[in-house]
This record gives C-alpha cells, sequence and structure tokens, in this order.
C-alpha cells in the first residue's frame, strides 16, 4: 500500500510521523483547548493517504536520495549539494501538499520554512553526506497541510492564523 511506502520512506530519511505531529501540534494548540498530539498525528497520517502527497514525497526523496549518490546531471548535482537558496523548487513541490487541504496552510507553511522548528532545523542543518534538500521542505508541507486540515475541521477556523 502506498501509504505505507510513503511511510517507510519517511522513516528511511529520518523522519517519523510523530516527529512531525510534534510540529503540528505546536502550530495548532494555541487554537484549541481539546487538541492532542494524538489527534495532530491523525492528521499527519490523513495527509499522507492522498495520493498526490505520496507521489510528491516519493519524487523529492528521491532527488535528495540521487544527489546523495551523485547520480544528478550538473548542474543540478551541484546545486543540491550546495542547497542553493535560489534554487526553489523543493518549496514549490512541497507547497502542492500544502495545498492539499487548501491555501489555509500557506501561511503555516511561510512560518515553517523561517523559524524550521524541531525536525526541520535538524534536517536543514545536516552537512557532509547527507543531501536534504527536499525533504525539510516536505516535512514542512506536510506539517502545514496537517495542521491546515485541523483548522478546516474545528469551529474556531475563522481564528487561524493569528500568529
Ligand atoms: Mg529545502
Amino acid at each position: 500500500m502506498s501509504y505505507e511506502i510513503a511511510k517507510a520512506l519517511l522513516l528511511r530519511r529520518g523522519v517519523a510521523l510523530e516527529d512531525i505531529a510534534e510540529i503540528v501540534y505546536t502550530l495548532q494548540v494555541v487554537y484549541h483547548d481539546d487538541l492532542t498530539l494524538e489527534k495532530c498525528l491523525d492528521s499527519v497520517k490523513a495527509v499522507l493517504q492522498k495520493r498526490e502527497v505520496q507521489y510528491t514525497l516519493y519524487t523529492g526523496i528521491a532527488l535528495d536520495e540521487m544527489a546523495e549518490r551523485k547520480l544528478l546531471p550538473e548542474p543540478l548535482q551541484s546545486i543540491m549539494e550546495a542547497d542553493e537558496p535560489l534554487y526553489g523548487v523543493d518549496e514549490t513541490m512541497a507547497l502542492g501538499i500544502t495545498s492539499v487541504f487548501g491555501m489555509i496552510g500557506l501561511t503555516s507553511f511561510g512560518y515553517l520554512d523561517k523559524v524550521k522548528p524541531e525536525i526541520i532545523g535538524r534536517l536543514n542543518g545536516s552537512r557532509g553526506k547527507r543531501v536534504h534538500v527536499f525533504l525539510d521542505d516536505l516535512v514542512a508541507g506536510l506539517a502545514a497541510a496537517a495542521s491546515a486540515r485541523i483548522a478546516h475541521k474545528s469551529d474556531s477556523a475563522n481564528s487561524y492564523p493569528a500568529k
């Protein structure tokens, strides 16, 4: 099942769904008194059920792994190794995930891209043989989408976002 493949891919790259749920919790807890980490995890799982999300993960993670093995053609290989800030395709791809639950997640994605909390910062800061050009943005996209999903399901969606 492709959900299991996507989950295993993330885990292979050092990202547990719980790591993403923690970010969702941080984003949403101010708006929902009854929010639990478990609800956030459920929301991450629901996002990961979407085929377009799975396909986006396959694509971005494949590019990261190919860059680690130096299999990409130039100039892409060099751009990926340098994590060139103006590349931008990683953010564009991740926004596809965020928009699965509407454009409300855009603000969260922008915030996560800027602040890089928790696992996103760890991925972004890892250097050497590891390439996480796409993965940090994909994780931010997943967290933003799961966060938007919670906002849409809630009565307090109107108060979102207020950060
Ligand atoms: Mg990136």
